[in-house]
């Protein structure tokens, strides 16, 4: 397969460290309630403070300088943890970034990936939308970027688009190659995980970690917890770009949309809402094994993991892995809303 031969440039540190959660683990009940809990800390991916877009970023800043680009425009809501690495992947190579944030205040608080934007020196543009929902500013968006692609052309600087949460195909490799990254690391220790979890958004991740288990004979199975709304639309697009990631790669991949699995089940009122189980998740793990998880994304996608343990839906004797995809950055632009659920959990 081609994946060594695709433009890349290096702004992730890995491998990732993997470790075990065994604190965690006795938090929920010991080994005769709860299985093995491998942490795989992508959080850990450097790049302004990590998080999974670092993968992704390294094939699509390679594509963009490949193409001769020198800016980058991408799109997200006003904490997006993928517009902060796009502005600092553009600090690194040499580009220009313009985030174009989609934002339900008239003033949004300068805290958090919002702050760090600035810090890294990418150019803001707000549209008025609810965040809460998918694609509910998406006109908006989309004619701020047509005029930013125009203006920036014409000032003789290539632009190129970075997806949403940089789930395009070339985007997608980024977690075929940490498949193989896992894979290899899962080898030594002799672990034969069933299940990953992990937070799921804009389904890059989702199309990498699905593409990327079949290349690399994974023993376990993706399982995305959604933080967001916006079905069918969102499976049919991970399908989409993982079979052109394919393509690229020159494989043949059998990604069949009946076997994608993404729970519903605890985004609660919607993207970035935060939710009680998702603050109770968080506090769990910080006070089990001092790692941070994040409201957004992280924590929702651990409440998930927390309710099939407990439910029963997971064999005690199974080891699972969940996949820290970052996101703390944003926890400080929350923190009423997560101080007052923390109180009451
Ligand atoms: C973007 C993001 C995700 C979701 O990844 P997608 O590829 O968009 O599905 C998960 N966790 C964090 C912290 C993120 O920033």
């Amino acid at each position: 397969m081609k994946l060594d031969e695709q433009p890349r440039f290096p702004l992730a540190r890995t491998p990732t460290p993997l470790h075990d959660a065994k604190r965690l683990r006795e938090a929920l009940g010991g080994p005769d309630r709860c299985p093995r809990i491998l942490f795989k800390r992508d959080d850990l991916s450097d790049l302004a403070l990590g998080g999974n877009k670092a993968r992704k970023l390294e094939y699509l800043i390679g594509d963009a300088r490949r193409k001769g680009a020198r800016a980058v425009i991408t799109t997200g809501g006003k904490q997006s943890n993928h517009a902060r690495m796009t502005a600092a992947a553009a600090a690194i190579a040499g580009l220009k970034a313009a985030l174009v944030l989609t934002t339900d205040e008239e003033a949004p608080e300068i805290q958090g990936n919002l702050l760090l934007d600035r810090v890294l020196g990418a150019e803001v543009h707000f549209v008025r939308g609810a965040e809460s929902k998918s694609g509910a500013a998406a006109e908006a968006e989309a004619e701020k970027v047509i005029q930013l692609m125009a203006s920036f052309e014409a000032d003789g600087l290539r632009p190129y688009f970075i997806e949403l949460g940089g789930s395009s195909a070339v985007g997608t490799l980024g977690y075929v190659d940490a498949s193989r990254e896992l894979t290899k690391q899962l080898l030594e220790p002799g672990y034969e995980p069933t299940r990953l979890y992990y937070a799921s958004g804009s389904r890059g991740t989702q199309a990498g970690l699905e593409l990327g288990a079949q290349l690399f004979g994974a023993s376990y199975r993706p399982i995305g917890i959604a933080v967001s709304d916006g079905e069918p639309e969102k499976r049919d697009h991970a399908v989409r770009i993982a079979r052109e990631a394919a393509e690229l790669l020159g494989v043949v991949a059998n990604i069949d949309p009946e076997q994608l699995i993404t729970d519903q089940g605890y985004y609660g009122e919607g993207y970035a809402i935060p939710t009680a189980a998702g603050i109770e998740a968080i506090r769990i793990v910080a006070r089990s094994e001092g790692v941070l998880l994040d409201p957004v994304y992280t924590g929702k996608a651990m409440a998930g993991l927390i309710d099939h343990i407990r439910k029963e839906l997971i064999d005690p004797g199974e080891t699972v892995i969940f996949l820290h995809t970052g996101g703390a950055p944003g926890f400080f632009a929350q923190s009423a809303a997560v101080l007052s659920m923390m109180e009451s959990t």
